[in-house]
């Protein structure tokens, strides 16, 4: 069963096709991760009701403003399916020149649907560590992922840059690895 993809704005005209973005980011995602996941819902923080855009929810032990969320995991409950919320007007765009590049409108959103999917993945493969840790990884490497999937000359590219600036860096600094800063590790 494909995972859905329902949009419920209120009040509220989305500035990017959310649609699609979300759907080219599942579509990289290996099935055996999505299995159990009913749904991704679209829609705006500022249109919901004051009760869930108000408080705080628990985050690593703490607490974090609901107002400070753009992304929640619902794990399954009571015989309904584990769905994913996002409030797509509490996603950081980037400038809107920018927008119309489609590697930058699927990295913003990416970054925050991954780690929400990571959460999921993190019920279907357990591990013992903090619940917040195993979503980050997670949704970094799918999102390294999809990038190589859907934008290998770009991806590849990139890699060989960074590999380039690696080998310079080296050079630089006599061969010591342990030398260069590890900023650019
Ligand atoms: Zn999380």
């Amino acid at each position: 069963m494909p995972v859905k993809i329902t949009e419920s704005y209120a009040n509220y005209s989305p500035p990017l096709d959310f649609f699609t973005i979300t759907k080219r980011l599942l579509a990289t995602v290996p099935e055996k991760y999505l299995v159990g996941l009913d749904s991704v819902v679209l829609c705006n923080l500022s249109g919901q009701l004051r009760k869930l855009r108000t408080g705080t929810l628990p985050r690593r032990g703490r607490r974090i403003k609901r107002s400070d969320v753009a992304g929640l995991y619902c794990r399954e409950r009571r015989g309904q399916k584990a769905w994913i919320q996002v409030f797509v007007d509490q996603i950081e765009l980037p400038p809107r020149f920018l927008r119309w590049i489609r590697p930058i409108r699927e990295l913003v959103f990416g970054v925050m649907l991954y780690h929400e999917l990571g959460h999921h993945a993190h019920t279907i493969r357990p591990e013992f560590r903090e619940k917040e840790d195993v979503a980050d990884n997670w949704g970094h490497r799918s999102f390294d992922d999809h990038s190589r999937k859907s934008y290998w000359l770009l991806y590849y590219v990139l890699r060989v840059v960074r590999l380039l600036r690696r080998a310079i860096l080296r050079l630089i600094s006599g061969n010591s690895a342990s030398a260069a800063p590890t900023a650019f590790r």
